[in-house]
């Protein structure tokens, strides 16, 4: 149904090692092609013979999305996953594996912008130490909440951490993105913007701890910012976990990136 709605979609693809191997380690790579039965990796990640597969799909896919201006509609998510392990049901770093295949194609300047409701910790660490890559996440930031980093102490140049308390609305949202993300953004100046787009900020999702309420209308305002902020915009999904709601957001931040 929502496919129906976008007749120029295509097709994803597997990633290759290479482009894995970008961000990765290659012992992660070689754990995951070897798992053959359900195992849990961490206490939040679990893993079957179908995974691996699965992961690498959602990977390629990503690049392709990135390589287009598109949005990569898959699932694993990515941005909880560092280069050496799999975590937060993150098995690879979809939007840091994309943007990396982006570079080398000759994109300069690349900022992601992270609006999931939970910190992208993983995609944080990959780049960390880049200064050509900026990284700038809004998240629920609480005791106890997942993954407890993203705090306010946790800032650098190209490193823009947004906590946002539990409760926060489509106001709080749409304030703190632009008092902190979209300057930051501005004064990077980059080619490509990547966006983390999770949608469990929603105001309906219902998984464990997650407590803010931004709306439909909140997410198609964040993309629609988002995409004022670079000549080049795409996205991937992450989080967003309430199947009855979450097609009715993806399409409304398909509407907003492309308004
Ligand atoms: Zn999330």
């Amino acid at each position: 149904m929502l496919l129906d709605a976008f007749p120029d979609h295509i097709e994803g693809r597997a990633a290759t090692d290479q482009e894995v191997l970008r961000v990765h380690r290659p012992a992660l790579l070689e754990l995951l092609r070897s798992i053959d039965r359900p195992v849990q990796l961490e206490p939040n990640t679990v893993a079957s013979e179908t995974s691996y597969g699965a992961a690498m799909l959602a990977a390629g896919t990503a690049i392709e999305a990135v390589l287009r201006d598109g949005f990569a509609l898959v699932r694993p998510p990515g941005h909880h996953a560092p280069p050496d392990r799999a975590f937060g049901f993150c098995l690879l770093n979809n939007v840091a594996i994309a943007l990396e295949a982006a570079r080398a194609e000759g994109v300069g300047r690349v900022a992601i912008v992270d609006f999931d409701v939970h910190h992208g910790n993983g995609t944080q660490d990959v780049f960390w130490d880049d200064e050509s890559v900026l990284y700038a996440s809004l998240h629920q930031f609480a005791p106890f909440f997942f993954p407890g980093t993203g705090g306010p102490d946790e800032q650098r140049e190209t490193t823009i951490n947004v906590p946002l308390p539990p409760g926060s609305g489509d106001p709080e949202w749409l304030d703190a993105f632009d008092t902190h993300v979209a300057p930051a953004v501005r004064r990077f100046d980059p080619e490509l913007l990547v966006v983390s787009a999770g949608f469990d900020a929603h105001e309906a999702e219902d998984l464990y701890r997650a407590d803010q309420r931004v709306t439909e209308e909140g997410f198609r305002e964040l993309a629609r910012r988002c995409a004022a902020l670079a000549p080049r915009v795409a996205a991937v999904l992450e989080g967003g976990y309430n199947l009855q709601t979450l097609p009715r957001l993806v399409t409304a931040a398909l509407e907003g990136f492309s308004a």
